[in-house]
């Protein structure tokens, strides 16, 4: 009796993990985490990704141009 060779499993798809486009911090690969990235259009109409951290102090920046912007 042969013991047959088990087909190769097909590989996962390599997703490139994103990568905070202001620290470079690679994504969370826990799904929760990964939630609160932020994903952005950019003017090249790429994907751009912002960790949390960098989210809040971005959200903070452009509060602050619309503070301006409105007075
Ligand atoms: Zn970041």
């Amino acid at each position: 009796m042969t013991s047959q060779p088990t087909p190769p499993m097909p590989a996962p798809m390599p997703t490139p993990a994103p990568t905070c486009s202001r620290c470079g911090r690679p994504r969370d690969t826990d799904q929760l985490a990964a939630l609160a990235w932020v994903s952005e259009r950019d003017e090249r109409g790429g994907l751009s990704w912002l960790c949390p951290d960098c989210a809040r102090t971005h959200v903070r920046d452009i509060e602050g141009k619309l503070d301006q912007s409105w007075w």
